[in-house]
């Protein structure tokens, strides 16, 4: 009886705790929208002034707002984009992959290569990246955060982590899986020059279609190799 009133007990404190983190989860839909007047505000790039600024396109509050995300992200992070070259967001992935979350970045292959991309050295570090020698373009530019579904697959790896600990990480976030998406590459010229636009989305269908997409090109898609 003992038993069964203790595992009541648990299920409804558990059930409670993951409503409340429900409740707190706000949802995020953003878009940050850069044009050729986001130059402007790149000499504030590093000085930490940009939160102060008004300007519609400013180039640091939006980079902050990715930079936010990879930062904010606890389990894993995927990210499939064209060309790599901005150092701000490759020291974000480089932060997240030395806390300990499981990165993984599809990138064009000859992309890769190119002058100042990170590519390299975000794979020297340690961090799984995957491409294809192909005459096309790997022209995507989306990234996934703490999806539940990928979280599921890295916890199901580890025979020593329970359910329950799955469970309290989920508890312990502010919020469930973001996506970041849009016509940004994640370089220099982009951020500071280009007319582009980035989505941040938490709505959780959005999210796990990109997640799943992403899963499909890992599987197709073959390990970097580095010249
Ligand atoms: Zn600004």
């Amino acid at each position: 009886m003992w038993d069964k009133l203790g595992a009541a007990l648990l299920g409804a404190a558990v059930g409670a705790c993951w409503a409340e983190a429900r409740a707190q989860r706000a949802a995020i839909n953003v878009l940050l929208t850069f044009d050729e007047s986001s130059f402007r505000c790149k000499q504030e790039i590093g000085a930490g002034e940009g939160g102060a600024c008004h300007h519609r396109y400013c180039c640091v509050h939006n980079v902050q707002r990715i930079v936010d995300c990879l930062d904010g992200a606890r389990i894993c992070i995927d990210i499939c984009i064209y060309i790599f070259s901005c150092k701000l967001l490759a020291q974000a992935v480089k932060r997240a992959h030395n806390r300990g979350v499981v990165v993984r970045i599809i990138a064009d292959y000859d992309m890769a290569y190119n002058n100042g991309s990170r590519i390299c050295h975000l794979y020297e570090q340690g961090i799984k990246i995957k491409s294809k020698n192909s005459n096309k373009l790997m022209h995507h530019k989306f990234c996934i955060i703490d999806d539940s579904s990928r979280i599921i697959e890295i916890y199901g790896k580890n025979p020593n982590v329970t359910v329950m600990k799955y469970f309290l990480h989920r508890i312990n976030q502010q919020h469930g899986g973001i996506l970041v998406a849009g016509s940004l590459n994640w370089t220099n010229q982009a951020v500071y020059g280009n007319w582009e636009h980035v989505l941040i989305t938490t709505h959780s269908p959005i999210v796990k279609l990109f997640q799943s997409e992403f899963n499909e090109l890992w599987k197709n898609f073959k390990e970097f190799q580095p010249y």
